[in-house]
């Protein structure tokens, strides 16, 4: 069942984003070895864990290793979490630091490609260098046009 569901992903994938990768292998069941969940809340954190080497290791059948004492999902949390931040696809330089899109807030979809900072009413944090709609942190062309004389801080670092 899931080998079909991952044929069907990969079907659709190559149909609507055209990729090639994955396509060609003939998928099949088998039974990997891995600890066990030693507590009632990190099945998230083995699971992804276990994706994780699974994929680091394909072809090859993983014989999946690692420790789920309490400690150890502690940390395995934090790992995670750093290295997803890290692979984060948010792009301090071009982003708004509250929405997190690099589109104007209210524009149609018609202007939202062609938009750019100069002439959609952004402003930039004076302390963290990251950028913001006007719309997103409160303030109108006018209000921006002030904050152009001076400092500014954003709503994360006041
Ligand atoms: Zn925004
Ligand atoms: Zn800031």
């Amino acid at each position: 069942m899931a080998a079909k569901k991952l044929k069907e992903y990969l079907h659709m994938r190559r149909v609507r984003h055209k990729a090639k990768d994955w396509i060609d292998i003939d998928w099949e069941g088998a039974v990997i070895k891995h600890p066990l969940q030693k507590d009632g809340s990190s099945c998230g954190v083995i699971v992804a864990k276990m994706a994780k080497e699974i994929i680091q290791s394909f072809p090859r059948i993983p014989n999946i290793t690692f420790s789920t004492t309490t400690d150890s999902m502690r940390a395995e949390r934090k790992t995670m979490a750093l290295e997803l931040l890290q692979g984060s696809v948010f792009q301090m330089d071009y982003w708004c630091g509250i929405c997190a899109s690099k589109d104007p807030p209210t524009s149609t979809a018609a202007t939202a490609t062609s938009a750019r900072k100069s002439d959609t009413g952004w402003i930039q944090c004076d302390i963290c260098d990251r950028w913001f709609h006007g719309e997103c942190v409160g303030m109108k062309i006018d209000d921006l046009k002030k904050a152009e004389d001076h400092d500014w801080l954003c709503p994360l670092c006041q």
